[in-house]
């Protein structure tokens, strides 16, 4: 079962979008592909899943969703959260929990230290997924992802898709050397993406990375992130909020060609980032 493609025309250029946000309502996009081989292990295999980071994560409502599938005890750590955010009664947080994740609160000055031990003492039955997602795991998931694309075939020589830690479009680059891949930073600049990428693997020439016109800060709401993402909506695809609206405008100010866009989910995650464009004014 292959993702389908879409078109998708955009400032009257064309665009294909490889819709990944389609395999599931919160299993989907590029933390299905990184998730793909612990989702081919029997269910046996496991009794537990320890994960942690931030609490709006995509990866983190991906894993929830596959525990909960394969009834595997799910723990997520993290930092203090707000009373806001406990009571939130959509996006990401609230749909994990509601699919049974267990939540601990870790104090601010114990976090680090305690994620750091986080893999001393595991019992064969447990199994920790780095924040982000699990990482040389992730690998084959995108090999199987590569294979659809070439097979699918669209006479195109591009492809594109947004970086947190830079894993998809590095492992994407990697498993498709005929294609040039384009990325864009969306947590720090291009130069910090450079090293997360280099610590897995050397950047291949095909991986292409568009530095965005201006600094932006992760997971905050911008004006032009908005009405990018409403732009592509109202052209019949909806997008994140976080992620997916700089790569758009890099694309669009930066590349002239035909291009498939590898759709890398986290629409899960939209209903809580209105709800911060609302309190912010901008709706
Ligand atoms: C996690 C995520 C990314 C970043 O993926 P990396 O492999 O960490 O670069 C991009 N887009 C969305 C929607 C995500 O959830």
């Amino acid at each position: 079962m292959y993702s389908p493609i879409s078109e998708l025309y955009v400032d009257g250029r064309r665009f294909y979008v490889k819709r990944d946000d389609l395999i599931d309502p919160f299993l989907a996009g590029n933390k299905y592909r990184k998730l793909y081989t612990l989702l081919q292990t029997p269910p046996q295999k496991f009794k537990t899943v320890i994960s942690y980071g931030g609490t709006q994560s995509n990866a983190m409502l991906a894993i929830a969703a596959m525990c909960k599938n394969k009834g595997w005890e799910f723990i997520y750590y993290t930092k203090p959260l707000s009373t806001t955010q406990k009571d939130e009664k959509g996006g990401n947080f609230y749909h994990a929990k509601r699919l049974g994740m267990k939540h601990i609160e870790l104090a601010n000055d114990l976090y680090r230290d305690f994620i750091a031990s986080l893999r001393l003492n595991l019992d064969e039955e447990t199994f920790v997924i780095d924040q982000g997602g699990a990482v040389e795991e992730a690998r084959l998931g995108l090999e199987v992802l590569a294979k659809e694309i070439r097979e699918q075939n669209l006479h195109l020589k591009s492809l594109a898709t947004p970086s947190g830690t830079g894993t998809t479009a590095l492992f994407l680059a990697l498993s498709l050397p005929e294609y040039r891949v384009y990325t864009t930073p969306c947590v720090g600049d291009a130069d910090y993406l450079r090293e997360q990428m280099s610590a897995l693997h050397e950047i291949p020439k095909n991986l292409t990375i568009l530095e965005p016109k201006k600094k932006y800060h992760f997971a905050k709401p911008y004006i032009e992130f908005l009405e990018m993402q409403q732009k592509l909506l109202s052209g019949g695809v909806e997008f994140d909020l976080i992620y997916a609206p700089g790569m758009w405008r890099a694309l669009l100010e930066q590349t002239d060609e035909e291009i498939l866009y590898i759709h890398s989910g986290g629409v899960s995650g939209n209903e809580s980032m209105l709800q911060r464009y609302k309190q912010k004014g901008f709706i």
